[in-house]
């Protein structure tokens, strides 16, 4: 028997036996009044998850195709946006504003670190702002932000909130409409533990007024086109057919169960990894980990990508390593998709199993053959 493939990535995460099961049967045609009915149902699962009354549409893209649509609908060259820029997906958000001509200041954090919420409303204050993009868990450090403690503050100024959720919903609590979140993007491939390839972008009422004021011009991501489509159950374009029956059974599971179950689960499977981790004496390396993602630092002497490497060649198990500044020091351990706590122990064996072939200050030992 082929050895288990250990998936312990933030996305792709490892899918339940149910998903791969949908994932090879044949298609459904999409232009019928069956296939409506599940878009609707799609519809309505995404609001739940996302924690909103409003609406929610679908793009057949990775989730930056979610997160540019964002920055494409709903901001323009009359608009100044701050940036909480965290990391790699801070940094994204950068990226798709200079693409697009919007002007932008960043607020730029230490890897691993929250913005202060002080600074943050000084910074909002003096009504120079109209609009703040966070990515609510910054991923490539695994800290997660206080969505909800920012939520107020861009409520209190009335600045329009746009928040990359894509690594948090399911994971962490995500409540849209309570939090004052104006405009949320989420993707298939992360908590949801499906195929990459299709994202979803939730907007409110704020976002709506604003999506009059679109100037830049893109035929695929244009949001009214879908709202337009959506009254009847279809889409503009073919969706990501494959994947939407999968995401279907996916959400129905979760409105069945309620979403706080697929929460404690992140939590009970985090927990349990991170007690085992510090008793190999690694650390934490964010102050305010997301349940979705560890990211752990090395202690002196482990080289982390070498690590990760190892951890994949000896063992199956697929973590993530860091990258830029962090790459020797830190890697990710995604607690999202089908994990057992048997999986868990298993990383952790295997882990302490690769610390057996260092030394202190010295790099790793060449492995055995095996
Ligand atoms: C995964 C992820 C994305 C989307 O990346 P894609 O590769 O385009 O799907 C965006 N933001 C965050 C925070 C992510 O974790």
């Amino acid at each position: 028997m082929v050895e288990k493939n250990r998936l312990f990535t933030p996305g792709p995460t490892s899918m339940f036996a149910h998903t791969l099961e949908i994932g090879s049967s044949q298609l459904p045609y999409n232009r019928t009044d069956q296939f409506s009915q599940i878009t609707l149902e799609i519809i309505d699962g995404l609001k739940y998850v996302f924690g909103t009354q409003e609406d929610v549409v679908i793009f057949s893209s990775s989730g930056t195709g979610a997160m540019e649509a964002a920055v494409i609908n709903f901001l323009n060259k009359n608009d100044r946006v701050l940036i909480i820029n965290g990391g790699t997906f801070g940094e994204r958000w950068v990226e798709l504003c200079t693409v697009h001509g919007i002007p932008y200041d960043e607020m730029k954090l230490e890897p691993g670190q929250s913005p202060l919420l002080e600074n943050l409303d000084y910074k909002l204050s003096n009504k120079k702002y109209s609009a703040l993009l966070i990515n609510a868990h910054e991923t490539s450090t695994g800290v997660l932000y206080d969505t909800k403690a920012i939520g107020r503050i861009t409520h209190k100024y009335n600045i329009l909130f746009i928040v990359d959720a894509i690594s948090t919903i399911c994971a962490d609590t995500f409540l849209m409409d309570k939090w004052h979140v104006d405009v949320a993007v989420l993707s298939s491939q992360k908590a949801l533990a499906l195929p990459p390839g299709i994202s979803f972008l939730a907007l409110n009422q704020n976002a709506k007024e604003k999506l009059k004021e679109k100037t830049s011009r893109s035929y695929y991501f244009d949001i009214s086109e879908y709202l337009d489509n959506q009254d009847r159950g279809q889409m503009p374009f073919t969706p990501a057919i494959g994947i939407f029956m999968m995401l279907h059974e996916r959400l129905q599971n979760i409105q069945e169960l309620g979403i706080e179950s697929a929460i404690t689960q992140h939590i009970k499977i985090s927990n349990h990894f991170r007690e085992g981790i510090k008793k190999l004496s690694f650390s934490i390396f964010p102050n305010t980990p997301s349940n979705a993602l560890t990211s752990i630092k090395c202690h002196k002497g482990i080289n982390a990508f070498e690590l990760v490497k190892k951890l994949s060649e000896d063992f199956n198990c697929i973590v993530a390593p860091c990258a830029g500044d962090l790459k020797q020091d830190v890697f990710r351990v995604s607690h999202s998709g089908d994990q057992s706590f048997k999986d868990v122990n298993f990383l952790l064996y295997a882990i302490k199993n690769c610390l057996k072939q260092y030394s202190p200050n010295t790099n790793i030992k060449k492995s055995k053959e095996g």
